[in-house]
């Protein structure tokens, strides 16, 4: 490891069954830190010879003392391991921060949020349960939630530790020895962790991480037929193509893909309470976020007093180094910044309420994009369609209920919506019509709630991650019924 850092782990390592090794192809590639376009360190490119040694130590590590381990002792280990990322909670945030370019106060919370998973679902783990089922006379009839074995767990780099928490955390805890692929921008932290699971006792095996790229590792580990669940958190195109090489193997797959999310502002809504979140879920990671409220729509009554108080916050937003913790860092990389880029000139001919600034001195070679917020698009317009995944929102306007609900589904996505109304019955009418994995009333996010289940619906994904419910989807229901007098 080049970084200053008390971990162990050379960067250029993977980590299987327990030890730090060389790559089969002993390849590496360097780590960009997008706030400056320096290299950050190299780090190791795995292939499927990698994956493959990483699924058969998991499949050894559920079929000896890993698979064994009781709920309880489960349990006891995501806690320690808990409260040994807290340890470094500072040390952390500072490799996120300069690996995805986060700003270190938003690194941190990625931090609390992974410790926090470890803690809920420590917890959890000696509570999930059977049932036992009324049949026949002469059968007594009972369930068993078992792990489906070997989980291969495949993350993006915009919230590499929040997504390990989540997906890892829920795998471990319901006894699943897993194989994490991180993203080949960022996987730091995915390292990090495995180090930390390792000291607080995970046996060899029961967690392994090969970073490499998404088309040689990512692609092995969904093809792999050791593997017995792929929990995907990515693009849709990405998603596809797992589901698809799992479907081979008939591996079931959880989808956690993009969003293009909709706050709705009613005419009675309270603009002092909504203005904080219909800003902060539009930059947030530079906007680099899944649930990303990319789209504000508007009573016409209420269009022109949001969009000014919104354009005022706007233009005191500052974008710079993630390390110097202004409002936004950059993007993840030149190629994001260029993705982004290519969306604003899309908006030409759009009216640009107001944008953020670049802070002085800002490095040249940073993957910079200032905050834009776009009035009066039309719902059908590229820049309200498309994930731009990137600090870019647009304001529509609406005239009643009817059609602010059209316009809020009416994009391929459905991952979060937010509805702002003084209204009771209208409240309730929205949480019914929204089509999203999750909908929030005067409120967006609930705080990242890592009780909370979350996933999408239509091009969103499918699948539960995050909260108890995640737990059922990273195990598998065996039906036991004995005959008897
Ligand atoms: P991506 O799909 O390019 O990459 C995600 C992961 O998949 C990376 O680890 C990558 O290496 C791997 N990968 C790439 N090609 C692969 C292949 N052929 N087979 C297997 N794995 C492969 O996505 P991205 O650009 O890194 O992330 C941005 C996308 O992720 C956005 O669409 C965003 O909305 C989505 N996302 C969704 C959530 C959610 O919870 N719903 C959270 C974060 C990001």
């Amino acid at each position: 490891m080049l970084l200053n850092t008390p971990f162990n782990f050379d960067s250029q390592h993977v980590f299987i069954d327990g030890v730090w090794r060389s790559p089969a192809a002993a390849s590496s590639m360097p780590l960009i830190n997008p706030s400056n376009g320096e290299v950050l360190c190299e780090i190791a490119l795995g292939d499927a010879e990698d994956i493959d040694a990483a699924v058969q130590a998991a499949t050894k590590a559920y079929a000896g003392s890993w698979g064994k381990t009781t709920a309880l002792e489960r349990g006891r280990l995501l806690t320690a391991l808990g409260r040994k990322v807290l340890e470094h909670v500072d040390v952390l945030a500072e490799l996120e921060a300069l690996d995805v370019g986060k700003p270190l106060t938003q690194a941190r919370n990625d931090v609390i949020a992974l410790a926090r998973y470890c803690e809920f679902f420590g917890g959890a783990a000696d509570k999930v349960h059977g049932d036992t089922i009324p049949y026949l006379d002469g059968y007594t009839v009972y369930t068993l939630r078992e792990a489906h074995g070997v989980t291969g767990h495949i993350v993006p780099w915009n919230y590499p530790m929040q997504i390990i928490g989540r997906s890892v955390g829920a795998a471990l805890t319901m006894g699943n020895a897993v194989v994490l692929k991180p993203a080949e921008e960022a996987c730091l932290t995915a390292l990090a962790f495995a180090e930390l699971a390792h000291q607080v006792g995970f046996p060899n095996g029961s967690i392994n991480v090969v970073p490499g790229l998404g088309a040689v590792a990512g692609a092995a580990l969904s093809a792999h037929e050791g593997v017995h669940h792929i929990s995907f958190t990515g693009s849709v195109a990405t998603g596809r193509a797992v589901q698809q090489a799992a479907a081979e193997h008939v591996a079931p797959v959880t989808l956690e893909l993009g969003g293009k999310s909709a706050q709705v502002v009613f005419d009675d809504a309270d603009l002092d309470a909504s203005l904080p979140f219909l800003l902060n879920a539009g930059i947030q990671n530079a906007g680099q976020t899944c649930s990303a409220a990319s789209r504000l729509l508007v009573h016409r009554s209420r269009h022109s007093e949001m969009v000014e108080r919104l354009a005022k916050a706007y233009s005191a937003l500052r974008v710079g180094p993630a390390i110097d913790d202004y409002e936004l860092g950059p993007m993840i990389s030149k190629r994001q910044q260029m993705i982004v880029q290519n969306f604003l000139s899309q908006g030409q001919d759009l009216t640009v309420a107001a944008t953020g600034k670049l802070v002085a001195d800002v490095p040249e070679n940073g993957a910079y994009i200032v905050p834009t917020l776009f009035d009066n698009v039309s719902a059908s317009h590229p820049l309200a369609q498309q994930e731009i995944f990137g600090p870019v929102q647009t304001v529509i306007v609406f005239d009643d209920d009817e059609e602010a609900v059209q316009i809020a589904n009416g994009t391929a996505y459905g991952l979060v919506a937010a509805a702002w109304t003084e209204n009771g019955g209208r409240q309730m009418r929205m949480a019914k019509a929204l089509k999203a994995g999750q909908v929030f009333i005067n409120n967006y996010g609930a705080g990242g709630g890592v009780e909370l289940p979350f996933g999408g619906v239509g091009a969103s994904g499918h699948g539960r991650e995050k909260g108890f419910e995640s737990l059922y989807g990273f195990s598998t229901l065996k039906t036991v019924a004995v005959k008897h007098d």
